[in-house]
């Protein structure tokens, strides 16, 4: 009798779980798939994204993927600040490809977003009217399109650096989780701080419990219910071209003669190139070291492949003396003691992928890091050629960029044997780049909610 009783039990579970398991579909046919696209103005390119989730599933994390992309070709929308129709021209061919990625019949009810970072951030300072009509621009361009246009707007520092962080954990579902019975859990699992190297700034976004002494670097959130402390700060002129410009800059300023050769020890021995002052000068990130010499003029550099010397001058790209709180990275910029895991992406994971393989080396401790960047720096330049014939573009930029991102991890950010190896490079999570666009989506189309919801549906009946 008691074996029956069991038995009966447990088809009666069984049963339970079939019903809530129906109750979690649709009941009049399949769901299908709801569509969001983003275009990504960063200052060196734009990206589009187009982003897909079941149509039931809106609040859950982790169930919006990457469905497609699409490189825009050229260079960013703040370099069309002479002619602002081409930078909406630029983005034609894109948005044709969204029209074929997108089923028709979900095109008028696609949001879509254009979101502008730093490179726009410094045209808005150089130039404002031109900052202006290149918005303009782009707006018009997206909205002779059939998608729900929501607007195109200039992303502020903070934004950038909370939505990244944002996209990370999301994708790790390590805000909110659903069981198997539909319940949703908490999980115990920490966040993930994020760090975003991008071609005009760089941002450092993670949780933190010590107390945020500028008020500035603090953001409040309360996401499925659960408040969030979270530190973030954005350093303009701190991305990877714009930290290019500032070292020639340096460089030039040590220099005596220009009509001489100047020599650069970041560069590799057997590089050399012909610059004009004004594709140095041409920011608000250098204009303040600009000589009293016509921007036309041209200068040539030539590559020593010094390490020591190179970190020299990097090193010069900070300010590490002046603070006003407890503790600062650097610039005077407040920042408590980084903890937990943490995810660099951008040309943070360009600049370790291309030490970890195209130098085979690894990249766990800061030595490894320091180390690499070293070598890198004493690689002549046909050796250089050689090992990485398709990377020859940036080629000769490695070895700044490697010094530049130890320091900064490492003095800057202060990231120590300890909690560096607590950092992966990495651009995607799965299959979905990782960067502010998902997180700026996730959070205009109210996909995250501020409270918990309310237990699956089929749970209250
Ligand atoms: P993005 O993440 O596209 O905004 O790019 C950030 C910076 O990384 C820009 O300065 C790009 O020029 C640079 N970048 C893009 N691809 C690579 C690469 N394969 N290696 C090194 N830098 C890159």
């Amino acid at each position: 009798r008691v074996a029956a009783v069991l038995l009966l039990l447990a088809l009666g579970c069984l049963l339970g779980i079939l019903l809530l398991c129906l109750g979690s579909g649709d009941a009049r046919g399949p769901p299908g798939f709801k569509y969001g696209i983003v275009l990504d103005a960063g200052s060196s390119h734009t990206a589009m994204f187009i982003y897909k989730w079941p149509a039931d599933k809106e609040n859950d994390t982790g169930v919006v993927s990457e469905h497609s992309m699409c490189d825009v070709e050229g260079p960013g929308i703040s370099s069309y600040s002479s002619n602002p129709p081409a930078a909406g021209k630029s983005l034609e061919h894109c948005l044709n490809q969204a029209l074929r990625d997108v089923p028709k019949e979900k095109h008028a009810v696609t949001p879509l977003y254009l979101g502008a970072t730093a490179g726009m951030r410094l045209l808005n300072i150089a130039n404002l009217e031109a900052s202006n009509a290149v918005l303009s621009a782009v707006t018009a361009m997206l909205k002779s399109y059939p998608f729900d246009f929501r607007g195109a707007k200039i992303l502020s520092g903070e934004e950038e650096g909370v939505f990244g962080w944002v996209t990370a954990n999301y994708l790790l579902e390590n805000f909110i989780k659903r069981g198997w019975l539909g319940e949703w859990i908490q999980p115990k699992k920490k966040t993930l701080g994020a760090m975003d190297f991008g071609g005009a700034s760089t941002q450092i976004t993670f949780e933190t419990r010590d107390t945020i002494e500028d008020p500035r670097n603090e953001v409040m959130l309360k996401l499925y219910g659960q408040p969030y402390k979270v530190y973030t700060h954005s350093f303009l002129c701190y991305g990877r071209d714009q930290v290019l410009k500032r070292l020639l800059s340096k460089l030039l300023q040590q220099a005596e003669n220009y009509q001489a050769t100047v020599p650069n020890p970041c560069w590799p021995t057997g590089y050399r190139k012909s610059l004009s002052l004004s594709s140095i000068y041409d920011s608000p990130c250098t204009e303040k070291e600009r000589p009293s010499l016509p921007l036309n003029t041209f200068v040539t550099m030539a590559g020593t492949g010094n390490g020591s010397l190179c970190a020299l001058h990097v090193s010069k790209l900070f300010n590490f003396t002046t603070c006003s709180f407890s503790r600062c990275s650097f610039d005077g910029i407040f920042q408590p003691e980084v903890s937990g895991n943490f995810i660099a992406f951008s040309a943070f994971f360009y600049t370790v992928d291309f030490i970890q393989t195209v130098m085979e080396r690894p990249v766990h401790l800061p030595k490894d890091l320091k180390d690499a960047a070293e070598t890198i720096c004493a690689t002549s330049w046909s050796e250089l050629l050689q090992k990485a014939p398709k990377l020859e573009k940036r080629l000769s930029d490695y070895c700044a960029t490697s010094m530049f991102v130890y320091l900064l991890t490492t003095r800057g950010y202060n990231f120590n044997n300890h909690s560096f190896p607590n950092i992966a490079f990495q651009k995607k999570a799965g299959e979905t780049s990782i960067g502010w666009a998902l997180g700026y989506m996730l959070n205009l189309t109210n996909m995250i909610p501020a409270e918990k919801p309310a237990s699956h549906k089929s749970m209250l009946y």
